[in-house]
């Protein structure tokens, strides 16, 4: 498995539309694996294929101990109104209240590439909910109104600084763990 760089808000990926995955392969479930490393080196709870540069149809979650892996998601059912915070590994240091459905049905294909449903409510649907959006081009930020947009974008300016190339390369805590002992010795 590898750490993949992640793309953040200014890298046009992020606003692309993705294309559904016609097969699943064992390179789409070594890149899900890669993915699933990334977000919990990045201790994140949901990572879209488009956040490491790539436009296939899918996105790993994991709420609780419950990891997902969701490949061409679609929503069969979404209910009531619950607002929250967000924030998105695309977006570091920015977070905000957004409103989605309290409640959500999504289908779509396993790992394996065997038809699935989820029923969630909660963290899960909101999480559910933001890595769709990412599959779309949508990133939480557009929900903000006018005001908070601006505040949101004129700090995310200052913490842009530190991405370059708008990529966001992570240090796996195994490698963390040897550059420790190196320092020791
Ligand atoms: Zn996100």
């Amino acid at each position: 498995m590898a750490l993949l760089d992640i793309h953040v808000l200014g890298s046009p990926i992020l606003r692309e539309p993705t294309r559904p995955v016609d097969e699943v392969t064992d390179e789409l479930r070594r890149l899900v694996d890669d993915m699933f490393e990334t977000m919990h080196a990045a201790k994140g709870i949901g990572l879209a294929a488009p956040q490491v540069g790539r436009s296939e149809r899918l996105f790993v979650a994991d709420v609780d101990d419950n990891p997902l892996v969701f490949i061409n998601p679609e929503i069969v059912l979404a209910e009531g109104k619950a607002k929250g915070e967000e924030g998105c590994l695309s977006i570091p240091e920015v977070y905000g209240d957004v409103e989605r459905a309290a409640r959500v049905v999504m289908r779509g294909l396993d790992r394996e590439g065997a038809p699935m449903e989820v029923d969630a409510t909660e963290l899960l649907a909101r999480c559910l909910l933001h890595e769709l959006d990412h599959l779309h081009g949508r990133l939480f930020v557009d929900y903000f109104s006018l005001l908070k947009r601006r505040s949101a974008m004129s700090k995310w300016e200052k913490e842009k600084a530190k991405y370059p190339a708008l990529r966001r390369a992570l240090i796996s805590p195994k490698d963390l763990a040897d550059q420790h002992n190196e320092e020791a010795l």
